[in-house]
């Protein structure tokens, strides 16, 4: 079964492949991602740590297989066809600023040259500290030191992007809550020494923005923002709905391979076929 499985995923990786040089499709993929540890075993219980050797084997296979990894800026500019979008075009983020990005995913993406932005936490930047909002699913993590805020904030590699002052779904809070959210938050990153222009809306979802929040990003200064939906990202879309693909705790490079050629979903409809044909 194991075996089938591998040779129905080659095939439908082969297929989006073509499928993608035949229509000369051009797509921004932005990688999502949160946590990456150091132990090959660890894991949390909300799916948002990838193993630092998974992480390395992916920003390998990015070098490797020819992928024009470029800073989120120059993704944005790609969509509004201000520069050219290239056939492989990929953007590495990661959400609520873990230490850990500095500590395991920074000297990677170092050593390979490979640019990425990380949304912080306003809050976390003034006085850092345990990540609260993950302590209710039982998560440990410490957020980015003041130390390892400086030195990103002032590496070319780096870009630091805002996540919210207190990570709380935006859509959900009235207008005096917004704005102290949003407005407080740019205020914190501005004494901070961070500027930015690029957001992602915490938890991502399409239920967790809305006209109002983006207006408010707008007024900050905010030109682009990611959610969590799936996807690839086309020139002309909407900056402020960026797409992602989020990237888990078990994603080998196949199935990492295949999220960015986008036969992952394909993959995944026929195993819930399979599985529904086989319990009938
Ligand atoms: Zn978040």
């Amino acid at each position: 079964m194991r075996i089938l499985k591998g040779i129905l995923r080659d095939i439908l990786y082969i297929v989006a492949v073509l499928r993608d040089t035949l229509l000369r499709r051009r797509g921004l993929s932005i990688l999502m991602y949160h946590s990456a540890v150091t132990d090959s075993d660890g894991t949390d219980n909300i799916g948002a740590t990838v193993s630092r050797g998974h992480f390395q084997a992916q920003m390998s296979y990015l070098v490797d297989n020819g992928y024009d990894v470029m800073s989120l800026e120059d993704g944005v500019a790609a969509l509004r066809v201000e520069k050219r979008l290239s056939a492989k075009a990929v953007c590495i983020t990661f959400d609520d600023g873990y230490a850990d990005n500095y500590t395991n995913a920074y000297p990677v993406l170092k050593r390979l040259n490979l640019p990425a932005t990380i949304f912080v936490v306003s809050s976390y930047v003034v006085e850092p500290r345990m990540l609260e909002h993950l302590l209710k699913h039982d998560v440990r993590a410490m957020s980015l030191s003041h130390n390892q805020l400086k030195v990103l904030n002032s590496c070319d590699l780096i870009s630091l992007g805002f996540h919210g002052k207190s990570h709380v779904r935006l859509a959900t809070l009235d207008d005096e809550a917004l704005v102290a959210e949003l407005e407080d938050g740019m205020r914190e990153l501005r004494e901070a020494g961070i500027t930015t222009g690029l957001f992602a809306y915490p938890y991502g979802g399409k239920s967790t923005f809305n006209d109002s929040v983006i207006s408010l990003l707008k007024r900050q200064g905010i030109h682009a923002a990611c959610t969590t939906v799936p996807g690839r990202n086309c020139v002309g879309d909407n900056t402020f709905h960026l797409k992602r693909i989020y990237v888990g705790p078990d994603d080998d490079i196949r199935i990492f391979r295949d999220k960015l050629a986008g036969s992952d979903k394909w993959v995944s409809f026929l195993i819930k076929c399979a599985r529904m044909f086989k319990s009938k």
